[in-house]
């Protein structure tokens, strides 16, 4: 039980139209109530209610303030401890008179989060929640928002409670044949170890593949359109633009020869480089368009080689393949239209047929295959647009990978018959991994250090 009283200034400090003072604590209704003069006594108060009145100097008997009260009474408040909120005249001069009479009294100022803390200490919130209330405050778009707030909700909270309940179970069956550890029964556990095992990996995995996805639906797919002078660069990203309404950013400085758009496919943004636009203003030899190229490669999350359809295969394609092999790629066939000089059987011995787009952008013809190719790359087909458990914190993730390896070992473990109590171990600790993220096995340090991100008054 915590047994102090703290407050804190819980809105932006300056210029604006009212400010909110959150005091949080055992004593907070009886000690506001000493420099609070109003029609009815806080103390008396329900829960939920608005009081108007005064602040007053107890010294002094002087109005610092007029105001508005708001009493939450335990459990019903953010921290479940009992509320006071103070509404102010936004302003520093007022808040800071309010804040410095509130301070004489029995209350100390609030250490940043420690209200956030405090509903996580008095267990109305897990960390990843807590966690989460930071990204809210901290997003800077709708989408993030969203995730952010789901979070909040408790849905990753749910998530890993599943899985570490599954361990939990897990667990407790390995303890009763370490009590009876009959042979027979013992390879009996073994495969009931991997199979749990595989079972929590999963659903480890679907939550980082989130990962990737949060990220992607973040920051977009980094697009790098690569190929040949005159394959059809430029009038791709044009075309791709053009139907996906992207806004035109030409980036100023040194890479003046790299256009960058936006756009939006199947809902996965996509942020285009056209790579090319050196041969096309100055009349350099075609080499360095190709050095321009091979740079940008190496950049991107996908690669998008662009292949003139009407002519043979050039050699400086099939150096550009063997760079970009191992990567998210996909070849196009441009100018489908022409008389096809390109072999595709030839292609084909360099590059999956699932990956090679044969299209034309002058008759758009093809582009909605090109589109199909992109989404299923890099979300095998089903973005899942309802569903916004999204992992991004990158300690969450971190915490995820150790438990997913720690199940790994009790898998492999289990596979060659170690004795049962050291996979024991290997599960054990997947358990106390997950449970990290969820701050039910975190330690103090880890908790001073999540909660000092915050802001004051949060
Ligand atoms: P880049 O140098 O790779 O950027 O190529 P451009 O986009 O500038 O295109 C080079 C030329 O090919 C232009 O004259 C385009 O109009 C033409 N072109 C692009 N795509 C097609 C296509 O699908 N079919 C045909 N016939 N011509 C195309
Ligand atoms: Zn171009």
């Amino acid at each position: 039980m915590l047994t102090d009283t703290i407050a804190a200034i819980s809105t932006a400090v300056g210029e604006a139209g009212i400010a909110v003072i959150r005091v949080s604590g055992p004593d907070s209704i009886s000690e506001v109530e000493r420099i609070f003069h109003s029609k009815t006594a806080l103390t008396e108060a329900e829960s939920h209610t608005v009081h108007y009145g005064h602040i007053i100097d107890p010294d002094t008997q002087e109005r610092v303030e007029e105001v508005l009260v708001t009493v939450m009474r335990a459990p019903r408040s953010f921290t479940t401890e009992d509320v006071v909120e103070i509404s102010t005249h936004g302003g520093v001069i007022s808040v800071k008179r309010v804040m410095d009479l509130l301070l004489q009294l029995e209350i100390r100022l609030a250490e940043p989060g420690e209200f956030t803390k405090r509903a996580f200490l008095n267990g109305r919130i897990d960390l990843s929640q807590a966690e989460a209330v930071i990204d809210l405050i901290r997003s800077k778009s709708d989408r993030a928002f969203s995730i952010a707030l789901k979070q909040v909700e408790g849905s990753l909270s749910q998530r890993i409670g599943e899985l570490r309940h599954t361990l939990v179970e897990t667990m407790a069956h390995i303890e009763v044949n370490i009590d009876y550890p009959e042979h027979d029964v013992e390879s009996l556990t073994a495969e009931f170890i991997k199979q749990k095992s595989n079972e929590v990996m999963e659903g480890i995995q679907k939550l980082l593949k989130t990962a990737e996805e949060g990220k992607i639906l973040r920051e977009g797919i980094t697009t790098a359109i690569v190929g040949r002078p005159n394959v059809g660069k430029s009038s791709l990203l044009n075309a791709l633009a053009h139907t996906n309404r992207a806004i035109v950013t030409d980036i100023p400085g040194t890479t003046r020869d790299v256009i960058e758009e936006f756009v939006t496919i199947n809902n996965i943004p996509l942020k285009l480089l056209d790579t090319a636009g050196i041969r096309e203003t100055m009349d350099v030899v075609e080499k360095i368009g190709v050095e321009r190229s091979k740079h940008a490669v190496t950049e991107a999350d996908l690669i998008l080689l662009v292949l003139n359809a009407s002519e043979p295969l050039h050699e400086d394609e099939l150096e550009l393949m063997e760079q970009i092999r191992g990567r998210q790629s996909i070849v196009i066939m441009n100018k489908m239209d022409l008389p096809s000089q390109l072999d595709r059987d030839l292609l084909s011995r360099y590059y999956p047929d699932e990956l090679i787009v044969p299209m034309s952008v002058m008759t758009e013809e093809g582009i909605d295959l090109l589109e199909k190719a992109i989404s299923s790359l890099f979300f095998s087909g089903k973005l899942e647009s309802g569903d916004l458990t999204y992992v991004s914190n990158v300690r969450h993730i971190a915490l995820l990978k150790k438990a997913y390896k720690s199940l790994q070992d009790a898998y492999e473990a289990a596979d060659q018959f170690i004795p049962i109590d050291m996979i024991q171990i290997d599960v054990r600790l997947a358990w106390e991994q997950l449970g990290e993220i969820t701050g039910d096995t975190a330690a103090e340090t880890l908790l001073d250090q999540i909660f000092s991100q915050f802001c004051l008054g949060k």
